[in-house]
């Protein structure tokens, strides 16, 4: 799988029971669907009820950046906007792609409760 953002190949990552396909160039990372409620209940964050993943009613993003494709499907994706944070999203419901630091940016946003948890989930990641 490639990476939407810069095109280096994903790599496979296990953190805490998760497999996330992150991309060591840009640090950023795709999750499907499955992955997101996995990664919800390591980070103890299911009370963030914001359907990222595959409801039909996200705020479109008002947002210059440049469109990414899914890496799944190859379609260009959707930007969304949830808590103030743009995320790139499959038209096909394939996943969601996090820019660097914006998976730390969306889980903070509305609290700061979780923030070790997300530092600690996250470390391991964004080891250089
Ligand atoms: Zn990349
Ligand atoms: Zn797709």
């Amino acid at each position: 799988m490639e990476c939407p953002n810069c095109n280096s190949v994903l790599i496979t990552i296990e953190r805490n029971g998760v497999e996330v396909e992150y991309c060591t160039e840009c640090k950023g990372f795709w999750l499907n669907v499955d992955e997101w409620e996995l990664i919800k209940q390591a980070l103890n964050i299911q009370n963030k009820t914001d359907d990222i993943m595959l409801s039909n009613d996200c705020v479109k993003a008002d947002t210059n950046e440049r469109p990414k494709n899914c890496p799944v499907c190859f379609e260009r994706m959707e930007k969304i906007n949830v808590s103030g944070v743009v995320l790139d999203r499959c038209l096909r419901r394939h996943g969601v792609w996090f820019d660097k630091d914006e998976l730390s940016k969306y889980i903070n946003s509305g609290n700061d409760t979780n923030t070790d948890n997300t530092v600690y989930f996250l470390g391991e990641f964004f080891k250089n």
